[in-house]
């Protein structure tokens, strides 16, 4: 299929309408594209930013085939959706970031063996389709280990860490349910992660390394620049999974570093990344724009600078409650809330940027704030 440069006023479709999707939908809308989304939520984030909206449950293929017909161009903004669907999409409708990168991620499995295959360091794993399985984990990794589900988990959902024999009992009724891989758990230094963007003609730009910090498994803060030394090892492992893996539009590689300094690929999100919004502010492009730019078709910066360094940080529920009156106070901090109807204290309601000259003062300052918070 021909694809020229998508045209003001041209129309990007939108599979799913979170926080990426809106985000993604104020970048095009700034270029002068229009915006259809799909979303199962009515009260979605990005449907009160589109163009248009469709009502529809991600599987519902009927709808996806209306979503083609009213768009130029397809995209998504996260991997849960389904592949073989996505295929389908990509025979009569224009998909530039296709259904390789969303099949191969969106399984737990094929991704590990795919990275390991490309000669990427990965965490030690072993595949549990069964119970049965599970014993011999516990022969062949040893405690501590971490069982996540084959399939569609994200935030630490569907994740159990096991340190003895007396976890295992709620690790048995996990494997029975669902199809899981075991990892060996990490004693971990620091997390980081890359992101780019692959555009046409085997363009690709990256974003500065992130230093990222997890609390319940859930993206807690963001640091930019990080403050480590593996910035090149980290562009060399994702050099060699761009030669294994098509990506066109944003892309985030996670990885571990652990006690010892060993950097890990720990997974990869086929999609604009939480890890990646402070960009809106701190670069002068966003992963936002620099997604929109490539799945329109057209040329991306040839670099991406990082015009101030950055501190991120999330705002669950929780923390909206405890923050939302200091605002005002603050008007450095740059808040984006992204709209959900429903405040739950562990759910993602929106992140603040602070741009500073000293990360480290910055990100001390915004501990004791956060450490403040009623959990
Ligand atoms: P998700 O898809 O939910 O983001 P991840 O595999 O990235 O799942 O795990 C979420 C977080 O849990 C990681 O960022 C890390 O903090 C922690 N974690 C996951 N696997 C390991 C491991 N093998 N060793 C140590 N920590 C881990
Ligand atoms: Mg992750």
């Amino acid at each position: 299929m021909t694809f020229n440069k998508l045209k003001i006023g041209q129309t990007i479709g939108i599979i799913g309408g979170g926080q990426l999707g809106k985000m993604m939908a104020q970048s095009a809308q700034k270029m002068g594209f229009r915006v259809v989304v799909l979303d199962p939520d009515e009260t979605c984030p990005c449907q009160y930013v589109a163009h248009q909206f469709i009502h529809a449950a991600y599987d519902d293929m009927e709808a996806l085939e209306r979503l083609g017909q009213m768009s130029d161009v397809i995209t998504y903004e996260f991997e849960n959706i389904d592949a073989q669907q996505l295929k389908i999409l990509t025979h009569s409708y224009h998909v530039p970031q296709g259904d390789q990168a969303i099949t191969l991620l969106q399984d737990r499995l094929t991704e590990k063996t795919s990275l390991r295959d490309a000669g990427v360091k990965v965490v030690p794993f072993k595949h549990v389709p069964n119970v049965e399985a599970l014993n011999d984990v516990v022969a062949s990794l040893g405690y501590p280990f971490i069982l996540k589900t084959r399939f569609g988990g994200y935030d630490g959902k569907g994740q159990l860490l096991l340190r003895s024999n007396a976890d295992l009992d709620e690790a048995y009724s996990l494997v029975k349910k669902q199809e899981c891989v075991a990892e060996q758990f990490l004693t971990l230094e620091r997390e980081v992660s890359l992101t780019a963007t692959a555009g046409n003609n085997d363009q690709i730009v990256y974003f500065p390394l992130q230093e990222n910090e997890h609390r319940d498994q859930i993206l807690f803060k963001t640091i930019v620049p990080s403050r480590v030394d593996q910035a090149m090892a980290a562009r060399k492992e994702v050099e060699k999974i761009t030669q294994t893996i098509h990506f066109v539009g944003t892309f985030t590689v996670e990885f571990f570093i652990d006690k010892m300094g060993e950097l890990y690929v720990n997974e990869i999100a086929p999609r604009p990344h939480n890890s990646g919004h402070y960009s809106i502010e701190a670069c002068d492009y966003s992963q936002f724009d620099t997604h929109i730019l490539a799945v329109a078709g057209h040329d991306l910066p040839k670099r991406i600078e990082l015009l101030k360094p950055a501190v991120m940080m999330n705002l669950l529920g929780r923390d909206l409650d405890a923050l939302e009156s200091q605002f005002d106070a603050h008007p450095e901090w740059h808040v984006h809330i992204y709209g959900k109807e429903t405040r739950k204290p562990a759910r993602k309601m929106g992140h603040m940027t602070i741009l500073t000259d000293d990360t480290t003062e910055t990100e001390q300052a915004m501990l004791t704030l956060f450490e403040g918070r009623n959990d």
